[in-house]
């Protein structure tokens, strides 16, 4: 499990305050959350907080990585709290539900480009598009987004 969310803002120095603690506790708690879902997430936790200061929140925690914020073609910006272990994504291209998968044979092999023109690669942005169970058995999209 991770750390507790206090501690894990002290180690990098960033100064703890409600709003950071909230909004990292809502990623923790919802994998692959958009940055509405951490809006209401936050509101409900402490009450009034401005999408600016939410967004800002979420930036510091990105750049100091405590979050890693992950966009993929046609659906909006999500984070999570899984950071630093180069896991991939599974999407369904009917609900947009997101799955981790570990790296395929454990050892971060998709790391080790044949040619990194001198790089030095640190994450490698696999992911995965299908359907997900769900809408496999409905034969056809949900009619609402989940
Ligand atoms: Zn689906
Ligand atoms: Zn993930
Ligand atoms: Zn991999």
């Amino acid at each position: 499990m991770l750390p507790n969310p206090a501690d894990r803002l002290r180690e990098r120095g960033i100064q703890v305050t409600a709003q950071r603690l909230a909004v990292l506790r809502a990623v923790d708690g919802q994998p692959h959350v958009t940055a509405d879902g951490v809006i209401q997430a936050v509101r409900a936790e402490i009450g009034a907080i401005s999408v600016q200061a939410v967004y800002d929140a979420l930036a510091l925690l990105a750049s100091e990585g405590l979050v890693r914020r992950i966009q993929h073609s046609g659906s909006s910006a999500r984070f999570e709290s899984r950071v630093g272990d180069n896991h991939h994504h599974l999407i369904c291209r009917s609900c947009g539900r997101v799955v981790d998968i570990d790296c395929a044979t454990g050892d971060t092999p998709c790391l080790t480009a044949n040619v990194d023109h001198g790089y030095e690669i640190d994450e490698a942005e696999v992911v995965y598009w299908g359907r997900c169970p769900d809408c496999r058995q409905g034969d056809g999209p949900p009619t609402t987004r989940g």
